[in-house]
Order: structure tokens, then sequence, then C-alpha cells
């Protein structure tokens, strides 16, 4: 029956040659197949009449069976309405037309048995209906009603008839002329089976002509069940084959240096979050597989460490290994903190990046060359140069979200010999939307915050209250807290917003003459960047006013305050990125959200949800709400979450890591893919790789 796949949608009946262009243009809709795959975006229930009295507040559409005692007519000419006071044995409710009130008048009867249908509203401390639609008792038949599909269709296609009436008619004959004979099933029987899933041909009668929800929901379990699986079998196949091809370095000891660290020099106890992660990376190295892992973990929830620990497991096996950072000022300061940490250590650690040139830059190329450097932390400027590695063995990206998934690609031309690969996140991205992104990756997540923090205290303040908002600094000044004030910049406002970070910056020096401010934004030369950020790091300086070059990484554990200028400029994951600045050490920390009075609704909602969480899972999965999951950063190479057409990457979650678990052990199962009742499984997946060129570009 694969031929619906290539049968074009107007041989269908009633379709023909223009509206197939219309379905084709504005739906994408080419094949019968992908018509049937064109599902209802809501039903509404027609299956079952409501009594006046059941009426209460929270009800969506509902419909009542009853009789209009008499009409009345309210105000004059454009501010007039119709209001028919509708009856049935236990109530009165009224219906209430704004337009098309003649047509009304003349249309419908008084005395007259009537089913009306609509969302009912409170109103004056009764219930209306606004334009209800209303239909003759007699005509309409409890057994034709059913749940009603609604299907998305566009202006265009309504001026020519095609709407969701006429989708659905057409749905109907695509049944009978098509699917007398049911289409093959997609998944084997086992699974639907242990699964309790509907039959395909059924779910797809019922996801367009549910008879009750249950059944509507039965059959969207299932397609989005189906979906779901076999993103997720590619992904872990396409893993697999990937390990297959690649062999991994086995690290099979941890020694001396990883051991004399642990026990000597480690400055606090692991969180036991660090320690389940550091096993898994531990239990990758030695597998003798090639280590493909992607830790998040919110912002200070400690994952520095955790890539110090596995980057001196390679060390131990005689490997060197490389740490990268999204921005200079990160690299330097993973720089600094590591080489501190490691003094004691016969391990020497240097940094690159881009403004390390001439001698300086010759020598670390020597000393990676020839396998003196053990630890080489730098921006991707260790990507792009022609820096060469004496054996490489493990490769640390800090905050992948910065860097796009081409250059976490060009690892894999590095060297013959793949090093392992931990990706570190933190969090932007939520976790079921991670696992179709970074599909393939294994993931561990660093859950839990290092001991004695307090939540820092997230307050909205608006620009006017400027004062009362100096005067706190002061104080957390005056307690030898340190502060950070931040501005906006982004490239399309460039001029504006480093004029805007200059004003601050004098402002800040003529409020708080008595202390030290240093001044950081990305236009500025590396050298002074490094010196004004060193002098923060230092507390030579008190107060840091920057711009965001300060968000990711950054590490100050003195710092207690973050007020963010213009927080309306921001998006939630930058919200989140820059608060986690503080509040790193056992301090009382603040994030202070400045803005004007006039906001948008959808920043109002944002920054609520800044105020009230500091969970960077929860305020993940409020963001891609908000956006939906094309905005993200991170996730636009993938086209995937928009390829749905059922699941929802948000709202199915549960499912999706469902369906991940029951991919993973069916592949485990069946590794050599012989098992033959699994045959349907790898046709339909190739079928689908066909279909979906969007599959081939994650990873
Ligand atoms: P992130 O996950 O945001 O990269 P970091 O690795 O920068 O977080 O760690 C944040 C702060 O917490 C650092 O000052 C670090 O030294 C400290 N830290 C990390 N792990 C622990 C721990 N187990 N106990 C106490 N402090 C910790
Ligand atoms: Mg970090």
């Amino acid at each position: 029956m694969f031929t619906l796949h290539t049968l074009e949608i107007k041989y269908l009946q009633g379709v023909g040659p223009q509206r197939a262009t219309l379905l084709e243009k504005d739906l994408q809709v080419r094949t019968v197949h992908d018509f049937l795959y064109y599902f209802p975006y809501k039903y509404i229930d027609r299956s079952r009449i409501y009594y006046i009295s059941e009426i209460d507040g929270a009800m969506p559409y509902i419909q009542l069976r009853g009789e209009i005692l008499s009409f009345e007519s309210i105000g004059e000419g454009r501010s007039r309405r119709l209001i028919g006071h509708f009856a049935d044995e236990t109530g009165v409710i009224d219906l209430v037309w704004f337009q098309g009130i003649k047509f009304v008048e003349g249309k419908l009867k008084v005395r007259k048995k009537y089913v009306v249908f609509g969302k009912p509203s409170p109103y004056g401390g009764r219930f209306n209906i606004a334009h209800p639609e209303v239909d003759d008792a007699d005509q309409l038949t409890l057994s034709k009603m059913g749940l009603m599909p609604y299907y998305n269709t566009s202006d265009r296609m309504k001026r020519q008839g095609l709407n969701s009436a006429t989708i659905q008619r057409l749905q109907t004959n695509l049944q009978t002329q098509f699917l007398k004979q049911p289409l093959p099933e997609t998944l084997p029987a086992y699974l639907i089976k242990a699964h309790n899933l509907m039959s395909l041909p059924e779910a797809l009668r019922c996801i367009h002509f549910p008879e009750n929800s249950e059944q509507l929901r039965r059959a969207e379990y299932r397609l989005k069940f189906e979906e779901l699986f076999y993103i997720q079998l590619h992904l872990l196949h396409y893993s697999q084959e990937r390990k297959q091809k690649f062999a991994g370095l086995f690290f099979p000891k941890v020694g001396d240096i990883f051991y004399t660290f642990f026990r000597e020099w480690l400055p606090f106890l692991l969180t036991d979050a660090q320690k389940r992660v550091v096993k898994e990376i531990r239990n990758d190295m030695r597998s003798g597989r090639q280590m493909n892992r992607l830790l998040q973990g919110d912002v200070g929830s400690g994952k520095t460490m955790v890539a110090l620990l596995s980057m001196l497991i390679a060390l131990d096996n005689g490997f060197q290994a490389c740490l990268m950072a999204p921005t200079e000022i990160l690299a330097h300061q993973h720089f600094e903190t590591i080489q501190k940490l490691l003094e004691h250590l016969p391990v020497r650690v240097e940094l690159l990046m881009g403004s390390i040139k001439g001698k300086r830059r010759a020598k670390i190329l020597d000393g990676l060359r020839f396998g003196e450097i053990h630890i080489l932390i730098g921006t991707h400027a260790v990507l792009e140069d022609p820096v060469l590695f004496a054996h490489l063995g493990m490769v640390v990206i800090d905050e992948q979200h910065r860097f796009g998934v081409a250059q976490r690609a060009r690892l894999w031309q590095k060297s013959a010999q793949l090093p392992h690969v931990l990706v570190m996140t933190a969090t932007p991205i939520p976790r079921t939307l991670a696992m179709t992104v970074y599909g393939d990756l294994d993931v561990s997540i660093l859950d839990e915050l290092p001991p004695g923090r307090k939540p820092i205290q997230t307050l909205h303040r608006w620009t006017n209250q400027r004062i009362s908002l100096n005067a706190f600094i002061r104080k957390e000044l005056q307690l030898g807290h340190q502060i950070y004030m931040v501005y906006p910049l982004i490239k399309e406002s460039e001029k504006i917003d480093l004029a805007n970070l200059e004003t601050g910056y004098q402002q800040a020096l003529g409020d708080f003459p008595e202390y030290l401010i240093s001044k950081v934004h990305g236009k500025m030369k590396s050298a002074d960047k490094e010196a004004q950020m060193q002098r923060f790091v230092t507390g030579e300086a008190q107060i840091m006013v920057a711009t965001t070059v300060i968000e990711v990484g950054v590490n100050v554990p003195n710092a207690s305050v973050m007020v963010i200028e213009n927080a309306d400029r921001f998006g939630l994951s930058q919200l989140h990125q820059l608060r986690g600045r503080v509040g790193r050490g056992a301090e009382q920390s603040y994030c202070i959200l400045v803005t004007d009075y006039k906001l948008a609704e959808d920043t109002k909602k944002r920054l609520d949800i800044m105020v009230r969480t500091c969970d960077g899972f929860e305020i993940a999965e409020a963001d891609l709400k908000l956006r939906g999951p094309g905005d993200l950063e991170g996730t636009q190479q993938s086209g995937i979450a928009f390829d749905l057409k059922i699941a929802n990457i948000v709202r199915d979650g549960q499912l999706l890591q469902h369906v991940r678990d029951i991919a993973r052990d069916l592949i485990l199962a069946d590794p050599e893919t012989k098992n033959p009742a699994n045959l349907i499984l790898w046709q339909q997946l190739a079928q689908l790789r066909k279909e979906h060129i969007n599959w081939s570009v994650i990873s």
C-alpha cells in the first residue's frame, strides 16, 4: 500500500487539479498519504448534551438542547445586540448576537426545539453564549454527532471553499476510496501488544473520525508513539553505527594524577550528582567505545570540576586533554582555575586563543605536538588553527550551545583516532528537546547544586526606582560584596547599546565614587577586556559594568548582585545565564531586572517566570512554550522539532523518554538487525530516512 506515498492528491475524489495545487502550496500536502497524515488541530465534543444547570466557569465548547423563550433587542445602530433567552428543563441562559442580527431573527423561531453549540462565558452573574451555532433539534441526531474535528486551512483555501468542513468531507472520501484494504502496520506486532497500542489503520481512522474521547486519546497516543519512536530509533541507530565505525580509545585505569588530586587537592566534597556523572564518564572511557556525552547542569552546578576530573583520567592513561570555551574571558578563567587547582601536580596546562600570537603561540604548538603539554585550554581557535596534538584523548566543549553543530563535527576530522568528547551546557535546552537535537549523545545530568547555596532572590524593578536600587547596591558593597551591572548589546542596535553602556558606566562612577568600576564589552581589545575582567575577579574593582560578554561561565563567587538593565531585551535563557553569575558563594544573592513601565505581554511573562523560579529546567520548558522550539539557541540546525505531525516536544516529553528507552532496548536486543520480527521496523526506518531530509542534518 505504499502507493499512497506516490499517489498524487488530485486523484482523491473531490479534489482535482486546482484544489490539489492549493493543498500542496498551503499545506504541503502532495500525495494521498500526506493528506491522510494531515491531522485535525482540535476537536470539539458534540457527543453529549449538557444541562444549563451544569454550566460552570471552566467549560470549553458545549451543546445544549432547549427552546428560545423570547428575543430581546438592546442598544441602537452599531452597538445593537440581540439576545435570545434560551431554556431547557433546568434553567435559562442568554444567547447573544452582535452581528448578522437580521439573519438570526429571520431564521430562528420562538418555542421551537434547537440544539445550540458554543462556549459559555460568565457575564453579569450569569452565563451567556455569544454567536452560538444553532441547529434544528429534529435534524440533528446524537449518533451523527461525536467529536468534531477541526482542520487548519489558509485564508486563500477558505475563499475557495476548502474549509475545515470540506477537508473533513475529503477525509471521508479518502477512507472509502483508498482504505477499503487496511494499510499495512508500521510497528511490529510484539510492540503493539506490549504497549497496548491501537493498530495503524484504526488509529488513522479514529484520528479523523473519533467517536469519543477515549478512542481519540488512544489514536493520538498510537500516532505520537510511532512518530517519536522512529525519530529515536533513527538517532540511536545512527549513533550506534558511528560507534562501530570509530573504535574508541580505551582508558582502562584511573591512576596517580586523578587520585592524588582527588585525595589531596580537591577543594570541596563532590555533590552526589557530580560523583554520579564522573562515574558515567569513567565507564564510557573504559568501554572501548568513543564517548559522546552531553552534560547538562544548571548554572553553578559545578560542571567545571566534572570536566577537570574527566581530563585527569585521560592524562592517567597517557593522553592529552583539551577544554574549549566559547569566549576568551571564559577560556582565560578556566585556565586560571585549573592551573591553580593542579599547581602541585606534574601537569602542564596551557592557554591558547586567537589573541595569543608569535613566539608564545609557537611554543605552545610545539609543546602540544611533542606531548609536553597535558591540558590545553582555549577558544574554538583550538579547532581552527593547525593545532596538532601528540595524542589527544579527551575533548571537553563548555557551553556547547554557543558552538554550532558544525564546530563539533570538525572534531571528527581532527584525528583518525577520535578523542572522547564531553559537551557541557547549562540547560538552555529542555531535556526533551535535547534528546532530539542532540539525540545521538548520551546525556548526563547534574541535578543538584553544591551545598550551602541560597536561592537567588530575583526582583523586578522599574527605572524610576533607581534611588532605592542604588541604596540597596551600596549596602551590598559595604558588606564587601561585588556587583554586576549588565546592558544589552545586539548587532542591530550596537551603536545605541554601546552608548547606553557608556552612560551607565558614567552614572555608576557618579553614584559610587568611592568604588572602583570595571567595564567590559565585546568591542574592546582582548587585552583590555582581560585586564578589566581581572580587576573584578581579584576584587580590586567592586563593580563590573558589562554587556553579555560575561554571560557565560564567568565565576566570581564574591559577587552578590546582578543588575540587568533593559531586562526586557533579553531572552529567558540569557537572563537565566546572567543570573547564574551570582549566587556562587554562601552569601544571599540578588538578581534585579530593571525595565520601563511599558512592557509587552510576552515580556511580562518572561520576567514573571524569572522572578518565580531559579530552576533552569523549568525556565527552559517555559522558554520553549513561549517561543517554540525553532528559536531556541542550538536548535536551529535541527529541523526535527518542526517536522512533527502530531507529537509535541514540550507536552509529550514523557512519552519521548519512554519511546527512547524502548528504542534503546530494541537496538541492544537486536544489534545486528537480524530478528525477523523487527524487519518491518528497519524497512520503515529506511523509508522514513528517505522522506525526511532533515533527519540527516542532526549531530
Ligand atoms: P557551572 O556548572 O555553571 O560551570 P562551575 O563549575 O563554574 O559551575 O561551579 C560553580 C561554583 O561552584 C565554583 O565556584 C565551583 O568551585 C563551585 N563548586 C563546584 N562544585 C562544588 C562542590 N561540590 N561543592 C562546593 N562548591 C562547588
Ligand atoms: Mg561553567
